[in-house]
């Protein structure tokens, strides 16, 4: 069931330039307020829990709120490395409050666990976008048992210690005052059956290795260590339990001519000393084929310019980001003697330079991105 997702700032409350101690302050209070515990069989409580969860899971990592602010969650499959699920949110809420005992117990068979796989694309895919198919060797249901992981003729039968439920209850002291947990039943480690005959062909797992090829759309935008997610292409959960996802681990192989900030393509582009001050048309390469740029008559070394809509897309939006041609003025190292009296001719009276426009290097940083 895909639902939007909001924005983690929103989730937690803060602005975007909430501190490390305001993330946390945020966090405690609402991961407090939405606890499961608190909220007995409230599945919106739930839901809550796990965003807040979620939110501070990636702001309070500098590195992934760099990339979330920049990207944002990129929609559906995207941003969401490690695959985030309800489990998460407790074992962070555990890690949080330093409890490590507030174990919430699962019941029924355990999800199967994510996949990483990494992928090397090429610099004018990862703009486009790609399809790419993989062969991965994964966990995939047993054929023999039909996942069980009953032998045949057999079939799991229900566990008598929990009757089950796959957990217990237990009353313990805790943060938040006297709270009922469950956790998972120990005969069946949660999965409310035991298998008194194992499948031989996967002794008694529900999962086996199998080769299977998997198509994956690589969306445009896409850039190094971005992950896309492949929603149930993980590894088969054991005994029949739900699939994890299958992360691909973007590497974008370097171009030749080409280097990219974000959604900004950058190209160095070598002019003479005579198109700088005389001023030219030149071609220059982009994505999309080339395109025609217009050298003013007294352009200065590393002057930009922009060629709109020319860069890498928002994987998000699919709204494409600029090109910027860097001009670099290359000065000529051999000089024939008629050159030289000419450029000779060239030095003003006093042979010191123009000074340089004040603002130069602050465009230069702007477009650049640093
Ligand atoms: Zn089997
Ligand atoms: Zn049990």
């Amino acid at each position: 069931m895909p639902q939007t997702r909001r924005d983690y700032y929103e989730v937690l409350g803060v602005d975007r330039s909430a501190s490390p101690e305001e993330l946390k302050r945020a966090y405690r209070t609402l991961a407090m307020r939405y606890h499961p515990d608190r909220n007995s069989g409230d599945p919106a409580a739930e839901e809550r829990f796990k965003e807040v969860g979620e939110a501070y899971q990636v702001l309070s990592d500098p590195a992934r709120r760099r990339q979330y602010d920049t990207f944002g969650q990129a929609g559906d499959g995207f941003g969401s490395p490690g695959g985030f699920n309800f489990q998460s949110a407790f074992d962070l809420f555990d890690m949080f409050f330093g409890g490590g005992q507030v174990g919430r117990g699962r019941s029924g068979p355990r999800r199967g666990a994510d996949l990483r796989l990494q992928v090397s694309i090429g610099f004018e895919e990862a703009v486009r976008g790609v399809t790419r198919t993989f062969e991965v060797t994964k966990p995939a249901a047993c054929e023999e048992c039909g996942g069980t992981g009953a032998q045949r003729g057999t079939s799991p039968t229900t566990c008598t210690e929990c009757q089950g439920r796959g957990q217990v209850q237990r009353v313990r002291q805790s943060l938040l005052g006297q709270m009922v947990t469950v956790e998972p039943c120990p005969r069946c480690r949660g999965e409310g059956q035991v298998i008194e005959s194992p499948c031989p062909a996967c002794h008694g797992q529900g999962v086996v290795d199998q080769r299977k090829s998997i198509e994956v759309q690589i969306p445009a935008g896409v850039d190094s260590e971005m992950q896309v997610r492949v929603p149930g292409e993980g590894a088969a959960g054991p005994r029949g339990g739900t699939p994890g996802d299958l992360f691909l681990v973007i590497n974008v192989r370097p171009h030749d001519l080409l280097t990219r900030r974000g959604m900004t393509i950058l190209y160095d582009c070598p002019i003479t000393v005579s198109q700088a001050a005389l001023g030219d048309t030149v071609e220059v390469p982009t994505v999309d084929g080339s395109a025609t740029i217009t050298i003013k008559p007294g352009t200065q070394y590393g002057e930009q310019l922009r060629i709109p809509g020319r860069g890498a897309p928002d994987p998000r939006t699919g709204r494409r980001g600029d090109q910027v041609v860097r001009l670099r003025v290359v000065i000529p190292t051999k000089l024939t003697e008629r050159q030289r009296h000419l450029l000779r001719e060239l030095s003003p009276p006093d042979g010191k330079p123009h000074p340089v426009r004040r603002g130069f290097f602050e465009h230069l940083k702007d477009a650049i991105g640093i």
